[in-house]
């Protein structure tokens, strides 16, 4: 995260602060990022993988974990790799695929998933919170500000410009935006 980015942070939270826990503040507690935060994102498997390659191919060596530059993926169920978007963002950089030994990963000329990004009602704006911080966050500009809506906006996902990139979930101090997939692709059932 730059410099800027940790700026942006540090203000949006000082400001969330003030506008949502008055009351906690003139007690004196402090509210954390981490706090704000929960953990309801669904399992998801890494690009180019899906629950049913995993079971049949995975040997849980750990390689591809350990071969993510970005760090998002970590050990799952029996040691098996999940991503966690808390992390930061895949890149599609395929480290994780070009270093796994077994017929885990299809072909990288294959879409890597079908994850697109979905606002839940717990977003900000509908609490007349001004907020864009996904927005700010989203390369592929499928998160559109749409300043007309409610009292202070709403953000709107373009499905087809999304490819579920996950950028934009680590980003919102709400945990309002969460990744899932049409066709079910990294998001089969566990059991
Ligand atoms: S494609 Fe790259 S960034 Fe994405 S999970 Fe694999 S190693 Fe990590
Ligand atoms: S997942 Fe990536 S592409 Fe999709 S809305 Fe979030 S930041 Fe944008
Ligand atoms: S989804 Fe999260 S980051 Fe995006 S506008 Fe709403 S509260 Fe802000």
């Amino acid at each position: 995260m730059t410099r800027y980015r940790r700026w942006q942070f540090s203000r949006f939270f000082q400001i969330l602060k003030r506008r949502l826990m008055p009351d906690k503040l003139e007690a004196g507690q402090m509210v954390s990022r981490r706090r704000l935060m929960s953990s309801s994102q669904e399992m998801c498997r890494p690009p180019w993988s899906s629950e049913r390659s995993i079971r049949a191919g995975c040997t849980s060596c750990g390689d591809c974990i350990s071969a993510c530059p970005e760090g998002i993926l970590v050990p799952g169920p029996a040691k098996t790799p999940v991503v966690n978007f808390l992390h930061g963002e895949c890149t599609f950089c395929a480290a994780c695929v070009n270093v796994c030994e077994e017929d885990v990963f299809a072909s990288t000329s294959t879409t890597p998933w079908s994850l697109t990004a979905r606002l839940e009602a717990s977003c900000l704006l509908n609490s007349g919170v001004a907020c864009r911080l996904c927005t700010d966050v989203c390369e592929p500009e499928a998160l559109k500000f749409d300043l007309r809506a409610g009292t202070v906006g709403a953000v709107h996902v373009k499905q087809d410009a999304c490819t579920g990139c996950g950028a934009c979930v680590g980003t919102c101090p709400v945990s309002a935006i969460t990744l899932s997939s049409f066709n079910a692709h990294s998001l089969e059932p566990t059991e």
